[in-house]
Order: structure tokens, then sequence, then C-alpha cells
């Protein structure tokens, strides 16, 4: 994909991520407060109820709708019971969407791009086997790469020979192995000697670990699908998901990040 259509699906599924959460807000805003009997100012009421539905989602002050409250608005079916609100938002998403396909990167002061390649600023040589970053700090450092936690080679598309079952191992299993892997014209090298292999994978210092982290372990499971379509493979046989990494939670695997 060229970076102009990965731009249009990254915004497409945020801002249909989003408009899924501020239509959901809607409907559960109204419906509490269509029971609350007890209240007159049902309008205030939607309207605290809806920025706390909002809030993990987006930054939306309270006291920015406090004009809302004085408009006109006597009966609160009238927010909801009409589509109205959700054709409105439609209509919005996909205008947004107009704009920011079109939107000219060359208009930023700083290319968006710079700003984060320079916040990010270190080394970025990525494992030859899973695609993990080398944690240095310095760009161009001396010494070999290294990194903490190797991810299941399936991230780069590696399948166990001869099948199209993908590799859910990580590398630094590997190199504790006596699995092999091909360099091209049929050679193949165990990982145990990696090194032989010459660069990149000689630029790189692998050491025999076997912890994984459960964030791979729950974004191999939950992301099993995409994969699978990604790298025309299948997680089968000897890269069969284990019960267990289906059972981590997207929180689990967040709180190790942190
Ligand atoms: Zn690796
Ligand atoms: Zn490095």
């Amino acid at each position: 994909l060229d970076g102009s259509r990965r731009l249009k699906m990254f915004l497409d599924s945020s801002l249909n991520l989003l408009y899924q959460n501020i239509l959901s807000a809607v409907s559960l805003s109204t419906r509490i407060v269509k029971d609350r009997k007890d209240r007159e100012d049902k309008v205030s009421l939607w309207l605290d109820e809806f920025c706390r539905q909002l809030t993990e989602v987006i930054n939306l002050p309270r006291s920015d709708l406090k004009g809302i409250e004085h408009q006109e608005v006597t009966d609160i079916e009238f927010l909801s019971s009409s589509s109205a609100i959700g054709e409105a938002l439609a209509a919005l998403k996909d205008r947004l969407m107009e704009e920011l396909v079109d939107a000219d990167l060359s208009s930023f002061p700083r290319q968006p791009q710079t700003i984060l390649a320079e916040h990010f600023s270190g080394c970025w040589a990525q494992c030859p086997f899973c695609g993990a970053v080398c944690t240095n700090t310095m760009w161009n450092h001396d010494g070999d790469h290294q990194v903490v936690f190797h991810r299941p080679r399936a991230l780069t598309g590696r399948k166990w020979h001869g099948t199209d079952h993908l590799a859910i191992d990580i590398c630094s299993s590997a190199v504790a192995s006596d699995v092999s892997f091909g360099v091209g014209d049929g050679e193949w090298i165990p990982y145990k000697r990696y090194r032989n292999a010459g660069p990149p994978y000689s630029n790189w210092n692998i050491l025999p670990d076997s912890s994984m982290q459960a964030y791979w372990k729950w974004f191999v499971s939950h992301f099993r699908t995409q994969l699978e379509a990604l790298y025309n493979g299948k997680f089968q046989g000897k890269g069969e998901i284990p019960e267990a990494w289906q059972r981590i939670t997207k929180q689990e695997a967040l709180s190790e990040l942190d």
C-alpha cells in the first residue's frame, strides 16, 4: 500500500470508531435520562451523562456544552428519538473524511513524520527474524543491535518450511533450538549459529530466552485473521495458537507495557 492509501485507511478506521462511540453515548444517555422522573433539567442531565460516556474517547469538557442548556430544548426525545443525531454524525464523518484525505501534508510547517522521527530518535534497526526494533537509544551505535523482547516470528510472515503454517515462536527461543532458517539459494542455517548468515543477521545479539510478552500473545490471538490474510498463512499445526494466549485480555496485555 502506498502512503496515502494507508493514511486513508487509518483515518477511516479511527473516524469510524469515534463515530460508533459517540452514537452509543447518545443512545445510552437517552436511555438513562428517560427513566429519571425526578428531574426537570433533563437536558443538563443528558449532557452530563453524554460527556461522562465519552471521557475515555475524546476530551469534551462539559463546560463547552453549557450553551446548549440555555437553548429551548424541552423534549429530551428530540435529542435522539430521531435518528437525527445519527444522520448528522454520519454526514459529518463523511465530510471530515473527504477533507482529511485531500489534506496536503506539505502545508504543515513541519512534516508530521519528521516530528515523530525526532521524537523517537535512536536506533531503528529491526530484528531480521521478528521485526522487533533495537532498543539502543543511539542512532548508528557501536556494537550489536539488541532488544529485550523478541516477537513471534509470524509477525514478519515466517512459516514452517514446506507448509503455510505461521511460526508463533520467538527468535530468542529459536536460537536455543535445532530449527534452521533459509537464506536463499537453498542454503539453511541453524538459528543457533545465525551469525553465520552474515549481515543483517550477524549484526544482532540474540540471547537465548524463551520469555514472551503477554502483549504479543494477545496481539497474535486478537489479530489472527488479519495476520493470516496478510501473510497468506494459517495458525495451524506447529503454529497453533495456545488456548492460554486467547484468554489474555487487552487490559492485561497493555498493562505489561507500562
Ligand atoms: Zn527477533
Ligand atoms: Zn541498534
